[in-house]
């Protein structure tokens, strides 16, 4: 590297740099890759001429499972860097010349000392280790938005740098699965932006999509337009109109010429022809083969995900300070006397069709959010936190009616559906409960102070159950 550095405070050692009282490892890009040892350095500096160089280096840091390296600072030393978003999503910055390192100092010592707060501890699965990497990130760094980008060499066209870079990039789909979840923890928020349709098979999304004929399966079909000539009323596809020597369109059964469409002949429609079976056909299927596992499918049985910009949400954002807390990743612990979110949405999609046929009858959607329930339960021992939720369930149920359900979204937020009580008994209810759930926990766990936010809502007629409880649930989580 060169050493005409102007700056006084700077001193240059091999690949060392010191430089305001901070040690810097310079990577250049004809150096071979070796990151062992990097922890001692405050920040780390690739050279960003060779891109690809500089994207193998970076990837390699930000997929570590040690946030000692995860974390690192990282600066790019050259500007042509900035056109890519993949490596200007893990980078910390650009700089121009080793002059600019004073100018980052203090963006060193904001990103330390946000890394000091965070909670580090392991993780119970490798899939809630990459989401508790993922917000570790985002919180050292400030960042509250997951932003997905196109990505040609990801196996379903986007990726987010941020979570991708821990999965290959044919298991991009695992990056996608895991975001959902978060969702469904209530860690991130989505804002729709796009959707991609994968195979059905693999989940791969390098599909090709071709029209086939339905008798056979082959894409050699040829189109042609159908052309009706009126004076005789013979109907057949435009190349029995044509001749050899002009563009002139004459009827091959009364020999007459075609004059002007819409008076004297009419393309009624579409005829397609397939050169492999010799079937004539009008409607033809679209099948989409999958480029990597050559399964051929249907559209209509292609999986379809949308790819959303993801947002923190404040229990996201604690959760990089305070540790993600959640029973299990499959959350398969149902309680005796709840049903899980999928049965319960369903069973509410029936309750609003129920309404709508007989106006008289109500529904009312209690959502409980415990602010704080996760201090608790890192309190309690692990066996304990079901017989908790257990006992959350007993007291609701003793205040509700028999045919009402109680659903777990997740540790910290339940659904209960209240039927045919009006609004404002509904609302006591749900008072009661909620007095009676804290002093259980007060009087059980040391005066703990569990905090809760609760809505009560009619059940909407208009709206898609799926949206109203998201809307509602997302009010309580970010409330306060
Ligand atoms: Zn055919
Ligand atoms: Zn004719
Ligand atoms: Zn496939």
């Amino acid at each position: 590297m060169d050493n005409t550095l102007s700056n006084k405070e700077t001193a240059v050692n091999s690949n060392v740099i010191t430089s305001f009282g901070k040690t810097f490892y310079y990577f250049e890009s004809f150096q071979t890759l070796k990151i062992e040892g990097l922890e001692k350095y405050d920040a780390i500096i690739i050279d960003a001429k060779d891109l690809e160089f500089a994207k193998i280096i970076i990837k390699k840091i930000r997929s570590h499972s040690d946030p000692e390296f995860y974390l690192k600072p990282v600066y790019l030393i050259n500007n042509k860097a900035s056109q890519d978003p993949y490596i200007k999503q893990l980078s910390d910055g650009i700089i121009v010349s080793f002059d600019q390192l004073s100018e980052i100092i203090n963006d060193i010592n904001l990103i330390n000392s946000r890394i000091a707060r965070i909670e580090i501890s392991p993780s119970s699965s490798f899939e809630i280790q990459v989401i508790k990497k993922t917000l570790n990130y985002l919180f050292t760094r400030d960042v509250n938005k997951l932003i997905p980008l196109t990505e040609v060499n990801s196996s379903i066209g986007y990726c987010y740098p941020v979570i991708s870079v821990n999965f290959d990039v044919f298991e991009e789909i695992k990056a996608l699965e895991l975001l959902e979840w978060a969702e469904k923890e209530n860690l991130i928020w989505p804002d729709f932006q796009d959707r991609v349709y994968l195979c059905s098979n693999c989940k791969g999304g390098h599909l090709s999509f071709r029209e086939i004929c339905p008798k056979c399966d082959s894409a050699n079909i040829i189109s042609e337009d159908l052309i009706h000539h009126f004076p005789c009323g013979y109907i057949g596809p435009i190349s029995d109109f044509r001749n050899k020597v002009d563009t002139a369109l004459s009827c091959s059964k009364c020999s007459k010429s075609l004059r002007h469409i819409g008076v004297d002949y009419d393309k009624p429609s579409v005829i397609n022809h397939c050169q492999n079976c010799n079937q004539v056909f009008q409607d033809y299927l679209v099948k989409a083969k999958c480029f990597q596992c050559k399964t051929d499918t249907d559209v209509q049985f292609l999986v379809s995900k949308n790819i959303n910009v993801y947002k923190l949400t404040k229990k996201g954002r604690n959760a990089a300070i305070g540790g993600i807390y959640t029973s299990d990743y499959a959350l398969n612990n149902e309680i005796e006397g709840t049903i899980n979110f999928k049965t319960f949405s369903v069973m509410m999609h029936y309750e609003q069709e129920r309404m709508k046929s007989n106006p008289a009858l109500t529904s009312n959607l209690f959502v409980i959010y415990f602010d704080n329930i996760f201090d608790l339960y890192r309190i309690i021992k692990k066996s304990k936190e079901r017989s908790l939720l257990t006992e959350i369930v007993t007291i609701i149920r003793n205040d509700i009616s028999t045919a009402d359900f109680i659903c777990i979204n997740n540790p910290s937020v339940l659904s209960i559906c209240l039927n045919d009580i009006p609004i404002e008994n509904a609302k006591l209810t749900a008072a009661t409960i909620i007095e009676k759930i804290q002093l259980l926990v007060k009087n059980n766990f040391d005066r703990f102070d569990l905090h809760s936010a609760f809505e009560i809502s009619s059940l909407s007629k208009e709206q898609t159950f799926d949206k109203q409880i998201q809307t509602i649930i997302k009010e309580l989580t970010e409330k306060q």
